[in-house]
């Protein structure tokens, strides 16, 4: 006897609902993006026990007619699409027919419409995929959908719902992601009577601002790029803002809220260096690209993507949040008079010699100096910097730095005292130092005796993985016999260098940190390499030497943290100061 049947189309309809319907939030998310589809200018949700007892959506929008609303929970029914080739040019949240038919197989649903073109509103409930019930209704115009019993015929899944609060939570996340992307509609929110949210139509930064909390005003800056037909606007967080959870991080692509770690990736690289460890910026992002170059029909829920060309979406989204960060925050705050003198001062004095404009820049000059302490003798901007800080012509207001223990320095700059912790301070110099040369031998100092390294097999198989990347640094190395190496030069300028722990150390950065991206690679090891060389003698540091650490690490690009995001001075004004008395 044939083994083979066919599902019935109850049982067929809740394996496919699994889905797209996992919980109370997937509801609101169809519902409401239906709603958009149908072009809505107010939407109000109704919700009781977060979703699980009812759910019910308000909408103004086109509504339906009679005939299409006896049909719109069929599955595969939809008037978003007519053939194959619209999937490409898709410009509605749904396209795929499923999420009414989902929803009437695991719940109990009711339905009432009213399109323009009729002259009465049509009601209809649906049990088990099935009409139980229909009739005229009174509706004015759009429609309200109302799922009641969430699961109720597949205990499995209604057991698996979790607190109300957390599934109240799915739900807001849901909201806001849709109140944000349209941002021309009204929403509301109520959840067991109590209103939630209720946003007015209103421009992004408003409705952002009304979303989160007043204060976001002042913590966010706007991005606005674009590259031949790809649009990149939105907003990022200001990165001292930063929060310790991931929460307020949103990606959409064509208006569509999209789950995407390799850009979410290119994003938190552009804030690299500028926000403490284990801490996530805010962002808001929209790109808007030509339907033909993306795929959204992967998953059901359509929150994954790919693009046609990664890489190029990856390097646009990158340089765009460095470029707005670029303007809005790179310099430090502080930003008192005499201290936007001292940093023109230190840019000019570099400038004027040519040397020192950007760290990065320095190669050549260490090319023909190859060796840094001569650089720092010609850093004479002493006289200079004291005869700027001076309130009128009679008060000098001495600015000498002062070395604190091996670890800190503490200077006048204007009317702030700058604690620097200066080993962070040196690590951010070496590591922008190097960041960008990757010239070989640029910057290398031979060794009077060369250094031979053993290793076992596997940490030699590593070591030739980052072989070139370790020569970028500085170092002159080479393979000798089958598992050694022969250091025969380090990188110039720097300070009590123990070569082999140095690379050793290298090795289990590499093994620590599994990464395929190659350009991540070179900075993981260069991250570790600025933790543990120096480029002075921190016991005690020289007057020229401690204003050279300052001036230099105000030359650089991020001079607010450590490549892994420690901050690198503090600034103490005279109410801080006083209200330790
Ligand atoms: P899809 O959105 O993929 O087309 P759905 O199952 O979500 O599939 O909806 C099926 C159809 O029902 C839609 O194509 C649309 O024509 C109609 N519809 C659903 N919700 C609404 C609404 N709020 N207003 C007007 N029409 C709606
Ligand atoms: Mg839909």
């Amino acid at each position: 006897m044939s083994k083979i049947i066919q599902l019935p189309k109850l049982v067929a309809n809740q394996i496919a609902a699994g889905e797209v319907i996992h919980r109370p939030s997937s509801v609101v998310k169809e519902l409401i993006e239906n709603s958009i589809d149908a072009k809505a200018k107010n939407i109000k949700l109704i919700v009781k026990d977060a979703g699980k007892r009812s759910i019910t959506l308000i909408d103004d929008g086109e509504g339906m007619e009679k005939e299409d609303i006896k049909k719109c929970f069929l599955r595969h029914s939809t008037s978003k699409l007519k053939e194959a080739e619209d999937i490409y040019k898709i410009k509605t949240m749904g396209f795929r027919g499923e999420a009414l038919s989902s929803i009437s197989s695991v719940a109990e649903l009711k339905i009432k419409s009213k399109s323009q073109k009729c002259k009465v509103g049509t009601e209809i409930t649906i049990k088990d995929s099935k009409i139980l019930d229909q009739k005229n209704s009174d509706i004015p115009f759009g429609t309200i959908i109302n799922v009641k019993n969430l699961f109720f015929n597949v205990p499995a899944r209604r057991n698996f719902l979790k607190s109300n609060n957390v599934e109240l939570r799915h739900i807001i996340d849901e909201f806001i992601r849709c109140a944000i992307s349209n941002i021309d509609v009204g929403f509301i929110l109520i959840n067991d009577e109590a209103e939630v949210y209720n946003l007015n139509k209103s421009n992004l930064k408003k409705r952002i601002i009304s979303i989160f909390k007043k204060n976001y005003d002042k913590q966010i800056i706007e991005c606005n790029e674009k590259f031949d037909s790809i649009s990149i606007n939105g907003f990022i967080g200001k990165p001292e803002n930063s929060k310790k959870t991931r929460g307020e991080q949103f990606l959409f692509v064509n208006n569509r809220f999209v789950k995407s770690a390799y850009i979410g990736h290119a994003i938190i690289k552009g804030f690299e260096g500028l926000i403490e460890e284990k801490k996530y910026p805010f962002f808001i992002l929209f790109i808007n690209i030509d339907t033909h170059k993306i795929d959204i029909n992967i998953h059901p829920t359509k929150t994954e993507i790919k693009f046609d060309d990664e890489k190029l979406i990856y390097s646009l989204v990158n340089s765009t949040v460095k470029k707005t960060l670029d303007q809005f925050n790179i310099l430090p705050s502080i930003n008192f008079d005499a201290d936007v003198n001292f940093l023109k001062n230190v840019i000019n004095n570099y400038d004027s010699t040519k040397k020192y404009s950007k760290i990065s820049d320095e190669s050549n000059s260490i090319r023909r100096n190859n060796d840094w302490d001569e650089i720092f003798d010609n850093v004479k901007i002493e006289n200079k910097i004291t005869s700027i800080f001076t309130e009128d012509e009679n008060t000098v207001i001495t600015n000498k730095p002062v070395q604190f223990l091996d670890k800190f320095i503490f200077k006048q700059l204007g009317e702030k005292l700058i604690v620097f912790n200066h080993k962070n301070c040196q690590q951010r110099i070496i590591y922008e130092k190097f960041e960008n040369d990757v010239s070989r031998f640029s910057n290398t100092q031979q060794n009077l005796f060369p250094q031979y390294i053993d290793f076992s097999k596997s940490d030699f198989e590593i070591i030739k993985t980052i072989m070139n990347d370790i020569k970028s640094i500085g170092f002159d190395i080479e393979y000798f016999g089958e598992s050694s190496i022969v250091v025969n030069g380090i990188p110039a300028g720097i300070f009590e260098l123990n070569e082999k722990d140095l690379i050793e150390g290298f090795i289990e950065e590499t093994k620590n940190n599994n990464t395929n991206f190659l350009e991540e690679k070179r900075n993981i090891l260069l991250k570790f390499f600025s933790k543990k060389v120096k480029i002075t003698n921190n016991k005690f540091l020289s007057e020229d030497e401690m204003n050279m650490i300052i001036d230099k690490l105000f030359a650089c690009k991020n001079p607010k943290f450590t490549p892994d995001g420690k901050q690198n001075y503090i600034e103490l004004g005279i109410e801080k100061v006083e209200n330790l008395f």
